[in-house]
């Protein structure tokens, strides 16, 4: 309004703008919203929305209801998940939430317990990403969902209990089934036909093989039911490797692999020597078992900026892409026969990824089908200073930080 001196209104000016385009964005975000709701409802997952700088956190009505609870019955911030985690799962959760915070992993994902309004636990598992940064890159807002799977945890646990009873009471009669065909195959109970002693021959080796597979299902059984501690000390990687090579010496001479150590620079790692020794010995024997003969083997350890980080590395018949990641899984083979014809079990890597997490490090690997693989393994080498570190990795070798 433009008024004359004397306050009377002289002139009305304003102006237009067309908001079809948003309204019609209001609209479709009102109904991707509603997308979204409907999704979470269908499928039972709780959201939760983490704003970092104030802590303030949304939990969706589900996220609420999942562990029992009313709306208005839980606050909104970050300290109510916090407080509701079972203390036992809070360091592994905060770490995992850490680790994609910092950029380490691209979502973050984690299964713990919470507690309920009626007073015991249900396991959830947490999956979220980062949406939002400040313009130097700090996280300001990250998003996720929760879900109840408590089932799936029980159903877990009774297999894990139903295989444990039964490889134990498995093992019991192997023993003496094979110590008898060991008597046997002497010839102290009498001479074999030929034929006899190639029957016996295949019933040994089957008996081992069955031995493996039920040692490997109680380890693993083991490692993950947490029934055990693994004691950490400092220890020499390269005295690790050296004893590593020595237990696989006998099968890597028999299929005429020739066995090579290098990069032996002393590094102290903090680390269950036996158990490190255990997955240094199972990736030796896979790469001899996968190789041809007159090939090489060679195994050596690196040292990164807080880690040693162990290779082994192979010319065999390689792994193909996508089984680079599923060979770490329980009972996956690259080929069904391989169990038959190379004597594993499936097992190994599953427990060799097992033994390597309770450490903090990692297992992956690399390789080319028709030219060979390489695992590597990473295990914590707190001695490591960022300057003895740099020094150090003015490497030699040609296997660089691949
Ligand atoms: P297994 O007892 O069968 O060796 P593992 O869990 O140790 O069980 O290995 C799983 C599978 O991964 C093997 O059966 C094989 O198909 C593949 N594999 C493991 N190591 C190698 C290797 N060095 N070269 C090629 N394939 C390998």
């Amino acid at each position: 309004m433009v008024r004359d001196p004397s306050g009377e209104p002289l002139e009305l000016i304003g102006s237009s703008i067309r908001i079809g385009d948003r309204k019609q964005a209001e609209a479709e975000l009102r109904q991707s919203e509603e997308r979204l709701q409907l999704a979470l409802e269908g499928s039972a997952l709780g959201l939760w929305d983490w704003h970092l700088s104030s802590q303030s956190t949304y939990f969706s009505p589900q996220w609420k209801r999942m562990l029992g609870f009313e709306v208005d019955e839980l606050t909104n911030h970050h300290q109510t998940w916090e407080n509701l985690v079972h203390p036992e799962d809070l360091p592994g959760a905060n770490q995992a939430l850490q680790a994609h915070l910092q950029g380490q992993a691209p979502v973050y994902q984690a299964e713990f317990r919470m507690a309920t309004k009626q007073g015991d636990w249900k396991w959830i598992f947490s999956h979220g990403k980062v949406f939002e940064w400040d313009h130097t890159g700090q996280p300001l807002r990250m998003t996720g969902t929760h879900q109840d799977i408590s089932d799936r945890k029980a159903i877990n646990q009774m297999k894990d209990e139903f295989i444990s009873i039964i490889s134990h009471e498995l093992r019991t009669p192997m023993i003496s089934i094979r110590s008898s065909l060991k008597l046997l195959s002497t010839g102290l109970l009498g001479d074999l036909t030929e034929k006899g002693q190639r029957m016996l021959d295949i019933a040994v080796n089957n008996t081992d093989r069955l031995g493996r597979l039920i040692n490997d299902i109680l380890d693993l059984q083991r490692l993950e039911s947490g029934q055990f501690s693994i004691t950490k000390q400092s220890c020499e990687a390269t005295t690790l490797i050296r004893q590593a090579v020595e237990a696989v010496q006998i099968i890597a001479h028999k299929q005429q692999i020739h066995l090579q150590i290098l990069e032996t620079t002393p590094l102290d790692i903090w680390a269950d020597s036996d158990y490190i020794l255990q997955v240094l010995i199972n990736l030796l024997s896979n790469a001899i078992k996968f190789s041809e003969t007159n090939t090489t083997v060679q195994i050596g350890v690196q040292p990164q900026k807080t880690s040693a980080r162990f290779w082994v590395k192979d010319q065999g018949r390689g792994i193909p892409t996508d089984q680079l990641e599923s060979i770490f899984g329980r009972f996956q083979q690259v080929d069904a026969s391989d169990s038959r014809e190379k004597g594993g079990t499936g097992l190994g890597l599953a427990i060799c990824r097992r033994i390597v997490e309770l450490h903090g490090g990692k297992i992956w690997v690399e390789s080319t089908c028709g030219q060979g693989s390489t695992f590597y393994f990473a295990c914590p080498a707190p001695s490591l200073t960022p300057s003895l570190n740099d020094s150090l990795m003015t490497d030699k070798s040609g296997f660089g930080n691949s």
